[in-house]
């Protein structure tokens, strides 16, 4: 079955030293709790702590199941595009996943669904495995327009895509009224619009195997005593989580109800 993805998304929080020590003390505690079956673990940390982050792992025995991710992309491959960071960088920087389209990307830093799918596509091209995030506003739930948006998001980020690229990647459902609010969906809303929308949705756009296979993540306000309701629902593949991936106690909680 569905292989779960236990990720952590630092966000801007923790300086390279900071994010060494932090991944040191935390992979010791993944380690001797050992790896939950059918789990892999995955810390994305901002650009400046990759190369540390990835020193610890490797130095780890914990590299077959803890993997490394960034928090973004840019779409073209090298050239002048200050301040941008692009995807064969973060290969050979030792990452395997890149979180694409997270909400704090679309609303704080303008990127369309049309952006989103040319870092989706950028991804692929090096070799990186996009974590794609869609979700709806709370405005846009009130309205009823979750189902739609999320519709939209999937259609625009997926297009052109194959069978095997769908079926490799991930997408993380995280409503953006649930991040960072302490406010997270029930268990059984995020069940339904992963199952009923997202699923869904890919097996119209891209057939029923890649719907079987792509893993689908929740996010929003998880943490270490709600993320076992989550995990008990088949068809959620995992978490995407904020501020409860930062601290080694809660994170090490999570991944173990994985
Ligand atoms: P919180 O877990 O802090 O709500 O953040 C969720 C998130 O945005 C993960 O990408």
């Amino acid at each position: 079955h569905r292989t779960r993805l236990m990720a952590g998304n630092w966000k801007m929080n923790k300086v390279p030293s900071e994010a060494r020590a932090f991944t040191r003390q935390l992979l010791g505690r993944l380690e001797a709790a050992g790896r939950p079956e059918g789990v892999e673990v995955l810390l994305c940390p901002p650009f400046p702590a990759l190369t540390a982050v990835h020193e610890e792992i490797v130095a780890s025995g914990a590299g077959d199941w803890v993997q490394l991710g960034a928090q973004n992309l840019y779409f073209e491959t090298h050239g002048a595009f200050t301040g941008e960071v692009a995807g064969p960088m973060l290969a050979d920087a030792g990452c395997r996943y890149v979180i694409v389209g997270h909400s704090e990307r679309r609303h704080l830093f303008g990127e369309s669904d049309e952006t989103v799918a040319r870092k989706v596509k950028a991804a692929f091209s090096a070799g990186l495995v996009p974590i794609l995030c869609v979700g709806e506003t709370i405005d846009q739930r009130r309205q009823g327009q979750t189902e739609a948006v999320i519709r939209r998001q999937l259609e625009v980020a997926l297009e052109g895509l194959d069978e095997a690229a769908v079926a490799g990647m991930v997408i993380a459902y995280e409503p953006v009224w649930a991040i960072g609010t302490g406010e997270n969906a029930t268990p059984e809303e995020a069940h339904r619009v992963i199952q009923q929308v997202i699923r869904q949705r890919v097996r119209e756009l891209t057939g029923q195997a890649a719907a079987e296979r792509v893993r689908i993540q929740y996010g929003g306000s998880v943490n270490a005593t709600n993320i076992a309701d989550f995990m008990a629902l088949d068809g959620i593949d995992g978490a995407l989580v904020g501020g409860a991936s930062l601290k080694v106690d809660s994170f090490t909680a999570i991944v173990a109800a994985g």
